[in-house]
C-alpha cells in the first residue's frame, strides 16, 4: 500500500435508513496536502470524516489511514491523528488554559509546558486566562484546533472550522492552517460548504454532492480552469476561428454552439480580436470579458450533477 497517501478510500458507502450519505466514494489524500472536502449541507462530508476518524463505520468499501487498513491497524495509527468533528466539550467557566490542561491530564500527555506551547501555536497565548465563554467564535475554534493538535498529529481532521466566522476569524484560521502545514508538516483534511473559504489554503479539493464524489482536483488545476476569458459572438464562428489561428496565431479557444467563441489566451488583446472581425466583414454580435470563478465553477459542477443523478432516490 502506498504511503504517499495518508488517507485513501475505495468505494465507501454509508446509508442512514433510506438516506444515502456516501455512495462509492473514492478519496485520495496525499501526505503533506491540505485537502478541502467541499459540499452543500447533507452532501456527506461529516459522514466521511466520521468514518475516517472511527466515529462511525461504513456499510461497505475500504480505506487506508496512515498505512493501516484494518480495525487493529486503525486503532494504533489513530493516536497520530487529531480531529474536531463535533464541538469539543469545553467548560465555559474554565479558562482557555485550564480547559486544555484538563484534557492533557485526562489523556495522560506528559509535560506541563505542552499547553502553553499549544496556546502559542494557535495564537491564543494572550487569551490563556480568559474564560472559554468569553472567547470569540474564532478563538473557540482555534482552541479546538489546539486540542486536536495535542499529541502532535500527522493528520488533522477538521469539520467546518470556518463555519460562522467573521472575515478576520477566517483569515486567522487560514494562517494557522498554513503554518501547521508548512512548518509542522501536518496534513490537513478540512470540510466546508463554501468553496471560496478554502481558497488560498487548500492544495487539493474533493467535491461531494448528495453522497457522491463528483470531482477530485488539485488546486493548481482548478485555478487553470477558473480564469478570465473573452466571449465573442459572431455571424460566422468557423470563419472567425480560422482567422484567429492564421492571423493572430491564437490556438487556445473553444467554439461553442450559437456562433459563440471563448478565447482563453491573450484576453487583453481586445482590440485585435474585434479588428479581426471588422477586417474580414464578419459581423460582431457580442463581445464580453467573462470570468469563471471558483464559486460558479462549483455551482456548475453541482448543477450539472443534479440533472443526472439523485442519491436520495
Ligand atoms: P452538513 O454540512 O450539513 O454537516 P454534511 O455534508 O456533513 O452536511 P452529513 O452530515 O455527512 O453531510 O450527512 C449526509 C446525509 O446523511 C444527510 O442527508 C444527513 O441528514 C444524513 N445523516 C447524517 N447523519 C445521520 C444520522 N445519524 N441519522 C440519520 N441521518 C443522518
Amino acid at each position: 500500500m502506498s504511503l504517499e497517501f495518508i488517507v485513501k478510500s475505495q468505494k465507501l458507502n454509508k446509508r442512514y435508513g433510506e438516506t444515502i450519505a456516501l455512495k462509492n466514494v473514492d478519496i485520495a489524500i496525499k501526505r503533506g496536502s491540505i485537502y478541502g472536502l467541499v459540499g452543500n449541507n447533507g452532501a456527506g462530508k461529516t459522514t466521511f470524516l466520521k468514518i475516517i476518524s472511527g466515529l462511525t463505520a461504513a456499510d461497505s468499501g475500504t480505506f487506508s489511514l496512515l498505512g493501516a487498513d484494518n480495525a487493529a491497524g486503525y486503532r494504533s495509527v489513530r493516536k497520530r491523528t487529531g480531529a474536531i468533528i463535533e464541538n469539543p466539550g469545553f467548560y465555559p467557566k474554565m479558562t482557555a488554559k485550564q480547559n486544555l490542561e484538563y484534557y492533557r491530564i485526562q489523556r495522560g500527555i506528559p509535560g506541563k509546558e505542552t499547553v502553553d506551547e499549544l496556546l502559542y501555536l494557535v495564537g491564543l497565548e494572550h487569551a490563556a486566562k480568559k474564560k472559554f465563554a468569553s472567547l470569540s467564535l474564532g478563538m473557540k475554534q482555534r482552541l479546538g484546533i489546539a486540542l486536536a493538535l495535542m499529541g502532535e498529529p500527522e493528520l488533522l481532521i477538521l469539520d467546518e472550522p470556518i463555519n460562522g466566522l467573521d472575515p478576520m476569524g477566517i483569515i486567522e484560521i487560514r494562517k494557522l492552517l498554513l503554518k501547521l502545514n508548512q512548518e509542522k508538516n501536518v496534513t490537513i483534511l478540512i470540510s466546508s460548504h463554501i468553496l471560496t473559504e478554502l481558497e488560498n489554503v487548500a492544495t487539493d479539493y474533493g467535491f461531494l454532492n448528495k453522497g457522491e464524489l463528483v470531482e477530485e482536483v488539485a488546486a493548481e488545476k482548478l485555478k487553470e480552469k477558473c480564469r478570465t476569458f473573452l466571449e465573442v459572438k459572431v455571424t460566422d464562428a468557423a470563419a472567425y476561428a480560422a482567422l484567429l489561428e492564421t492571423e493572430l496565431l491564437c490556438s487556445n479557444y473553444k467554439v461553442l454552439p450559437g456562433n459563440c467563441i471563448h478565447i482563453l489566451e491573450h484576453v487583453d488583446r481586445v482590440s485585435d480580436y474585434s479588428a479581426l472581425a471588422v477586417k474580414h466583414d464578419i459581423g460582431l454580435l457580442a463581445f464580453e470579458m467573462k470570468e469563471i470563478n471558483l464559486e460558479n465553477y462549483y455551482m456548475n459542477l453541482i448543477g450539472a450533477e443534479n440533472q443526472t443523478s439523485d442519491a436520495q432516490e
